[in-house]
């Protein structure tokens, strides 16, 4: 029977931060975990960090929605430290008390090396467990009792099965990526393993995007819950400039390579909706001298390591990923992510571009549309509530034009460029000839930006009230 309970609503704008000034002391965290973040010069909480943490620390459950990139590791990470190092207990024999589900092996290592940075001084037991491995270093790791295991569900559920193991006791749940977590292809597992869980753990679920859907099923995981929201649900990071670019299919490959011509880009994810597609691209930059790694479930786990080490340093200035790179990937300095195509869900979007402009930077987001993505476009700007900025200027102008409002979307003649569109349809166009350095691009109609605000406000209060 799902739980009853309703969503107390904490303070929603993300400017709202009046303790932060005062740094972290204020919220009531440990010296030795203060002490860590001094050394990581984290000066002050980021919002979702203030607005949850006082709510973990009285042992609360909680639903965290904030952007991408603004720190929601560490609003679960420090108030679970500080009650681990509160209530420190040697964990029994193969016992758990902290479990963190998340859907990728590099998200489950990131957040491992996260939990080893804020706890360095805490001398806690920890372990990260995943598949495309091999199994017998998590064995040995568990086998002794963790204070933290952070975990992809499908390698954990075996070894669990496997009785290498045991789940009963654990105090703190997490569901990292709710939403990911929670849709069709985890959901079985997740469930499997919440009900291995026989004591009432405080469970928290974070995401950047919250589909109704998903609120709904939070009942069974979550007891009388705080919902912290501090941006609407999907709204992309301010800071990233968004646009679209419209092209014929057949030439998205050498649009690729003109766009990264520009050596403004110093570092690009380039997302593709097939691992074949990823290996292909990859491929053909590289022998074009634009040094580009892969990256896709296909590849073994030393490769993925491999391509996604030379990427961080530098050495590769270009990954080519499918999804799997989209969520909760941190890596210091994207500062392009280009869609070579659009993923036909709009929430994958929002986790795409949210690999740039994170914490605090700022990026730009550039997405290749062909005519038949068009509907996806549409469906991502429904989502995230504004027009991506098309620019007009580029080598390989489409054929096509945009769907209309009225949903009319008939081929562009031949030689009909963008720019030859009726005034007012787009304004602020760039003029025929203009320099084009993906920087720039001109905002959408404000009109139709008004109705999806108006929509998107009666579907937000739907979900949180939900
Ligand atoms: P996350 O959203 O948890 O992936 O964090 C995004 C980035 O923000 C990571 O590189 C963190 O190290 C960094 N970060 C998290 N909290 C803070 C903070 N309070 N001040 C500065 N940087 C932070």
């Amino acid at each position: 029977m799902p739980k009853e309970h309703h969503l107390k609503e904490s303070m929603t704008n993300h400017l709202q931060t009046p303790s932060a000034k005062g740094g972290f002391r204020p919220l009531g965290l440990s010296e030795p975990i203060l002490r860590a973040i001094q050394e990581e010069n984290y000066e002050k909480p980021t919002p979702i960090q203030e607005q949850s943490i006082p709510h973990l620390l009285e042992g609360k459950d909680l639903m965290g929605c904030a952007q991408t990139g603004t720190g929601k590791t560490a609003a679960f990470a420090l108030p679970i430290l500080n009650r681990l190092e509160k209530y420190a207990e040697e964990p029994r024999k193969k016992e758990v008390r902290t479990l963190i589900l998340t859907p990728t092996r590099e998200l489950a290592l990131q957040i491992a090396e996260s939990f080893s940075v804020y706890g360095r001084y805490l001398g806690l037991r920890q372990a990260v467990v995943f598949g495309g491995v091999g199994p017998v270093p998590q064995i040995k790791a568990m086998r002794r009792g963790l204070d933290v295991l952070v975990a992809t569900p499908g390698r954990l559920l075996d070894l669990y099965n496997q009785g290498h193991c045991r789940l009963d006791q654990v105090e703190m749940f997490v569901l990292d990526e709710a939403d990911r977590m929670l849709d069709m292809g985890f959901l079985p597992d997740v469930r499997k393993l919440h009900n291995c869980i026989r004591s009432t753990p405080q469970s928290m679920l974070f995401s950047a995007t919250l589909p109704k859907e998903i609120v709904q099923l939070t009942d069974e995981f979550l007891n009388d819950p705080v919902m912290v929201s501090v941006n609407p649900p999907s709204s992309t990071v301010e800071k990233i400039d968004q646009q679209v670019l419209f092209v014929d299919r057949e030439n998205k490959g050498a649009l690729l390579e003109s766009v990264l011509k520009d050596k403004g880009i110093v570092r690009a994810l380039v997302f593709t909706r097939t691992k074949h597609g990823a290996n292909r691209i990859a491929k053909n930059l590289s022998k074009n001298r634009i040094y580009a790694e892969a990256f896709h479930g296909n590849k073994s786990q030393s490769a993925r390591l491999l391509a996604l080490k030379n990427f961080r340093s530098g050495k590769a200035r270009v990954l080519v990923a499918t999804d799997v790179a989209s969520r909760g990937l941190d890596v210091d300095g994207i500062t392009h992510v280009i869609n070579y195509e659009l993923p036909k869900e709009a929430e994958s979007y929002v986790h795409r571009i949210g690999r740039t402009a994170r914490a605090g930077a700022s990026g730009v987001a550039i997405s290749f549309c062909d005519a038949g993505e068009r509907s996806y476009l549409r469906k991502i700007e429904r989502v995230i509530n504004r027009n991506l900025g098309e620019v007009v200027d580029h080598p390989f102008p489409s054929t096509f034009t945009r769907i209309k409002k009225n949903g009319s979307h008939g081929p562009k003649k031949v030689g009909e460029h963008s720019q030859e569109r009726k005034p007012g349809a787009f304004p602020q166009q760039k003029k025929k000839g203009a320099s084009s350095n993906w920087k720039s691009s001109r905002p959408g109609n404000a009109k139709a930006a008004l109705i999806r605000k108006r929509r998107a406000n009666n579907r937000r209060s739907t979900v949180q009230t939900g």
